[in-house]
């Protein structure tokens, strides 16, 4: 197979992939189908290296990547199929991004169930991943807000898949990362909102303690929450974090409010779509270095006010202030980064207090971390949600001396029980898998039965010994 350069596709069709932290990089040949038929049957074309299929790209690491193989991108099977405002329902194509379903269903009152920290993703890859938002301890994971799915099997053959009749290839194919087929399209469940914006309460909190008071605290009274944490601070500091909670604002509490929105938001419902702004071209090399980072992390946390509240937020800035600068991922350089998030479970905070330590003490020249909670997980045997705090941070991969420190931190997380997320992975080693996954056995059986042949494959299934 000949080797082409990032972003250039051979005569053959084989092109480099990344995952969004850009490393690690494989070459297999890509096909995009155009409709539902083609989405459904791609896999079959598999050759001994297998098929995967692909999203956006969003995952951090090499699940949606098949070195030698093949690679079947969604992307091309998009659209809203149906909006069924009496059962507050969508049906969705598979390839449909989260940008363009909010386009759709926000102005008509409704928004997604779930969504993670950015709306560039697919929904077959929100549910592979069964992924999370800020409100896991009120909403639970993705697949838990999907109603039916359509999956395309790699012998060429189709199903539809409900919780209530298909119990085990459901939850196996929510959370199992593209490896029990192709999801084509989806009956999702929406929430119902009166208005676009969000009332948003703004915490700066000193430490890592009352940070998780508050983050307890406020389950009880908001929907959403987050905190963004320093984790270059250290001593009296350590943990130190912006929290933002808040929830979806009612029509009757935009009334007083309203002379602050901007113009353009004024209708209650409109999609506030801020174009992203482009990445500048060229990022000094010297631009992402310890000192840049800690300035930077001390500027985000005094920016921010010591206590604001019911402040009025749009959907882009709430949820997605990542997506506003374009190209973000370019920022750490041609060798990229990586992202390592832990789940822990509620009882082990003492573990989450060493995790934030050795970061801390280690320097890690991270951007801010995001610290959240989840409630109660869903059937799911590989979800990564359970009850217990998340811990996510974006490290260069160019910092030689983090690899071993991150495997120290692996077996604390593994030994407390908790586990690390297989979509932002690309370093875990296998044998801590099972221990982080107790389910994995039976998942392994499901997915058995739905590609007895084994047709599908992915770089992280091979790297994590993720079929046994
Ligand atoms: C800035 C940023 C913030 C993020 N925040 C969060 C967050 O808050 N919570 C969270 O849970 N995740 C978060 N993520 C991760 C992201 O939501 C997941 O990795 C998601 O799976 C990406 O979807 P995608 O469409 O880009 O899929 P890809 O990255 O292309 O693929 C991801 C996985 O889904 C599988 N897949 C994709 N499409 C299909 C399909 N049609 N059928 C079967 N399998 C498929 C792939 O095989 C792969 O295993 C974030 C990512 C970024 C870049």
């Amino acid at each position: 197979m000949s080797g082409p350069a990032v972003g250039h596709r051979s005569a053959d069709g084989v092109e480099i992939v990344t995952g969004w932290g850009r490393n690690p990089a494989s070459a297999a040949r890509v096909v995009r189908p155009t409709d539902a038929d083609e989405l459904a049957v791609a896999a079959k074309a598999a050759g001994p290296r297998g098929a995967i299929a692909r999203g956006l790209g969003r995952a951090y690491g090499d699940s949606a990547m098949n070195a030698g193989g093949l690679v079947v991108s969604s992307t091309g099977v998009s659209g809203l199929l149906d909006l069924d405002h009496s059962r507050g329902t969508a049906r969705v194509l598979a390839g449909t991004s989260l940008d363009g379903l909010l386009r759709a269903i926000v102005p008509e009152g409704w928004f997604l169930p779930v969504t993670p920290g950015t709306r560039y993703i697919t929904v077959g890859g929100a549910i592979a991943a069964d992924v999370h938002g800020k409100d896991h301890h009120a909403s639970g994971s993705f697949g838990a807000h999907v109603q039916s799915l359509v999956l395309g099997l790699p012998d060429g053959t189709r199903r539809t898949l409900t919780p209530d009749h298909d119990a085990d290839e459901f939850w196996a194919t929510c959370g199992g990362m593209g490896m029990t087929g192709t999801v084509v399209e989806a009956t999702i469940r929406l929430h119902p909102i009166e208005t676009s914006l969000l009332r948003v309460d703004t915490d700066q909190v000193p430490d890592l303690d009352t940070l998780l008071t508050l983050l307890s605290e406020g389950g009880r009274r908001y929907r959403y929450s987050v905190a963004w944490v320093d984790v270059l601070a250290r001593g009296r500091s350590l943990g130190r974090s912006v929290l933002l909670q808040g929830d979806f604002a009612r029509l009757d509490e935009l009334a007083g409010a309203h002379r602050r929105i901007r113009p353009r938001e004024r209708e209650p419902l409109a999609y506030d779509t801020v174009p992203p702004v482009p990445m500048p071209r060229a990022v000094p090399g010297g631009l992402l270095n310890k000192g840049s980072i800690l300035a930077f992390n001390e500027l985000w946390y005094r920016l921010h006010p010591r206590r604001r509240r019911d402040e009025l937020q749009s959907i882009s800035r709430f949820f997605y202030p990542l997506d506003l600068l374009d190209g973000w991922n370019q920022m750490y350089g041609p060798r990229g980064f990586l992202q390592w998030q832990c789940m822990l479970p509620f009882g082990t905070e003492g573990v989450l207090r060493y995790v934030v330590e050795s970061l801390a003490n280690h320097r890690a020249p991270s951007f801010l971390a995001v610290l959240k909670y989840f409630g109660a997980a869903d059937p799911a045997p590989l979800t990564f949600a359970g009850p217990g705090w998340t811990l996510a941070l974006d490290v260069p991969t160019t910092d030689s001396t983090l690899g071993p420190l991150l495997d120290r931190l692996d077996n604390q997380v593994a030994d407390a029980g908790g586990r690390l997320y297989l979509a932002k992975d690309s370093r875990l080693r296998p044998e801590l898998l099972p221990v982080m996954y107790p389910r994995l056995d039976e998942w392994r059986a499901v997915r058995d039965r739905l590609d007895p042949d084994r047709r599908l494959n992915s770089d992280l299934a091979r790297r994590l010994k993720l079929l046994g």
